[in-house]
């Protein structure tokens, strides 16, 4: 195992009260009680036979962060006490332990039990602080059961988080505004920002590819994102990502974890997991994605997991799990775009070693780091300005061209 990579677990919870109308997570919202005492049942058996086959593989594990996504996973609270009982002894001290939560689903008892289970932090997902945005969204609470769900999550927490969308349909930056400066005077610790994308197969998306909603221009969400930018600097907050702004000692560890190429078991319908591609620290680690199928009716059905080789791959396809086919240069591209929408930046040593290419800059990039907008550290850390991690795709594409054998 390569020592300096630290582990981080992942549950996706799949069941939700309704579908939005923008969201292209692995969800659904039919389903029974029946089901989720079996999904519940599932995710304890895949982990422990997951968890002991990387054991088997790279000795012991221990994880530095555990998050449960969705999905809804606040629609559940005690149904978490017996996964909770397997893994709480792999979970190192000051584990971060998230839990995504719908506004609706923020009550005492589940605060309480939460708490109790070990949970540490809350990402609460209002998506917006106005009721127009709510609508198009289609989302199932109001902006004051928003207010009243973190005002009642701040008595049991003191890591809250807030998800919020910019760029619907008649979003302004005048609203945007507004919306950013609510947040900052919350009890929050954690802000993520995210712009509305269209994906196809969503009810958004098909109405956009017909021609009934006219998706915000490029030019002006960067707009959104530059107000987003200025307007909570002037808060106190930090900016570790594209998307993510805390307040000092604060920054999202599961988060990083995951722009810092850190490995993820993954569980559940549709989750993604980052796992070495060897066991000989000696050698470069391009690492090895995995994703899950994302019906969660054949997960259900999947049998227990019961792995019988010592090469990852083929193990993980055997129990059904997908493989993304990776090269030197897909973990390249991969670290240099991580690394471009992010404070973590690229590290031009260690893209060097595992690539087996030389980092020659062009004139392009000189020209950017003589401009400030590109900046290389004394440790040879190369970061970009974070105004510019919103055009992450295009630098990344620059910067692989200085990337010759
Ligand atoms: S956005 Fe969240 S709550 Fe809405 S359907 Fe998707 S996963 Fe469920």
């Amino acid at each position: 195992m390569t020592p300096q990579n630290r582990w981080r677990l992942y549950f996706h919870i799949p069941y939700c009260h309704q579908i939005c109308h923008y969201c292209d997570f692995a969800k659904t919202a039919l389903f029974d009680k029946k089901e989720v005492a079996l999904f519940f049942k599932r995710i304890r058996q895949q982990f422990l036979a997951l968890f002991s086959y990387m054991r088997s593989l790279h000795g012991e594990i221990y994880f530095d962060s555990l998050y449960f996504g969705g999905g809804t996973p606040s629609l559940y609270s005690t149904e978490y006490s017996a996964l909770f009982q397997v893994i709480e002894r792999y979970l190192n001290p000051n584990v971060e332990v998230t839990l995504e939560a719908n506004p609706n689903d923020i009550c005492l008892e589940n605060l309480k039990v939460w708490r109790d289970l070990g949970i540490n932090r809350l990402s609460i997902g209002a998506q917006s602080l106005d009721h127009e945005g709510l609508k198009f969204l289609t989302r199932n609470h109001s902006v004051s059961d928003i207010y009243r769900s973190i005002n009642l999550a701040a008595k049991f927490f003191d890591n809250l988080s807030l998800d919020l969308i910019y760029g619907w349909q008649n979003h302004t930056p005048g609203i945007w505004q507004r919306e950013l400066k609510e947040s900052a005077q919350l009890p929050l610790q954690h802000l993520s920002l995210y712009n509305l994308t269209y994906e196809v197969q969503t009810p958004i998306g098909r109405r956009a590819h017909r021609g009934l909603i006219k998706p915000i221009d490029d030019d002006v969400l960067f707009d959104f994102y530059q107000i987003a930018m200025e307007c909570l600097a002037d808060q106190g907050f930090c900016q570790e990502e594209v998307s993510n702004w805390f307040l000092p000692s604060f920054a999202a560890q599961h988060n990083r974890g995951y722009w810092n190429m850190d490995y993820t078991l993954a569980i559940g319908p549709g989750a993604h997991g980052f796992l070495p591609s060897h066991s000989d620290s000696q050698l470069p680690d391009i690492g090895l994605r995995y994703f899950y199928p994302r019906s969660e009716k054949s997960f259900l059905k999947t049998k227990e997991f019961v792995f019988q080789t010592k090469n990852h791959q083929q193990g993980l396809q055997e129990v059904g799990l997908n493989i993304d086919e990776r090269s030197t240069d897909s973990w390249l591209l991969e670290a240099i775009s991580l690394g471009c929408r992010s404070e973590i930046g690229i590290d031009l040593a260690k893209a060097e070693y595992v690539s087996g290419k030389k980092f020659q800059p062009t004139p392009l990039i000189h020209e950017a780091t003589n401009k400030n907008i590109l900046h290389i550290c004394s440790k040879r850390i190369l970061t970009l300005d974070p105004k510019e991690w919103f055009r992450e795709q295009a630098w990344a594409l620059k910067i692989l061209d200085c990337f010759q054998t």
